[in-house]
């Protein structure tokens, strides 16, 4: 079976629909989302619509949990926050209870689903690097979890940590994201992941981002969260 992951969308709907044309075209039996379909960008709702049309496994992101009063705004910058609560007043109330109810993580089939880390999902911690997957692999549900969240894309192995453990290789996979990467890549990411192969994908797609930045700054959403789209940062 082949599963295209899509992350971290943050309301840019430019950047999911031309994500979700690409999916398409692959051919892919299903997609899932870890989390963050809403906060920084200027379309929320249609990005929520789409994604709720499009996918059968959903997980809660911290954005999405913040726009609905979920989480508490004390550990966003300033940015995050400002957006947190123009969000809040653009999502109707079914909408924030569908937000609302979402999961933390999902694991089936060996494969385990997360917004953070496995470790802690609650926490929202990130992983940029090998060096935070080191005490990762072992809560894992499975042989391989997919976590968004740092919007940088990654792919790690746990003999590569060198743990001792023998004879497990566990893997932690980062799909990136699709509506504000911060690899310094301004181009859309998501993953592709064949269950039976173990073969991944990080596709990468340009998409119309000048609109995209456009509709922040029309919102009155603050400028950096436009400017940082053309720089994937
Ligand atoms: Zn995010």
């Amino acid at each position: 079976m082949k599963i295209a992951f899509i992350s971290d969308i943050h309301g840019n709907i430019e950047a999911l629909t031309t994500a979700l044309q690409s999916i398409e075209k692959r051919k892919v039996d299903r997609i899932a989302c870890l989390g963050d379909i809403v906060g920084y960008g200027a379309n929320p709702s249609d990005c929520l619509k789409l994604v709720r049309q499009h996918t059968d496994k959903i997980i809660l992101g911290n954005h999405d949990a913040a726009a609905v009063g979920k989480e508490s705004l004390y550990f966003f910058n300033d940015y995050a926050r400002q957006a947190a609560l123009w969000t809040r007043n653009t999502l109707d109330e079914e909408e924030k209870e569908f937000l609302e109810a979402l999961p933390m993580e999902i694991s089936e089939d060996g494969l385990h689903f997360v917004h953070g880390t496995p470790r802690s999902p609650q926490s929202w911690n990130y992983i940029f690097s090998h060096y935070d997957v080191t005490f990762e692999f072992a809560a894992i549900k499975g042989h391989t979890c997919f976590v968004g969240h740092s919007h940088v894309p990654g792919d790690y192995h746990e003999k590569d940590a060198k743990l001792g453990n023998q004879g497990k290789d566990r893997r932690i996979i980062n799909v990136g994201s699709v509506g504000q990467p911060r690899d310094r890549d301004p181009r859309l990411c998501f993953a592709l992941y064949d269950t039976e192969s173990k073969e991944l994908e990080l596709v990468r797609e340009e998409y119309d981002i000048a609109s995209a930045a456009k509709k922040i700054r029309k919102a009155g959403l603050p400028e950096f969260l436009a400017e940082r789209l053309e720089h994937g940062w």
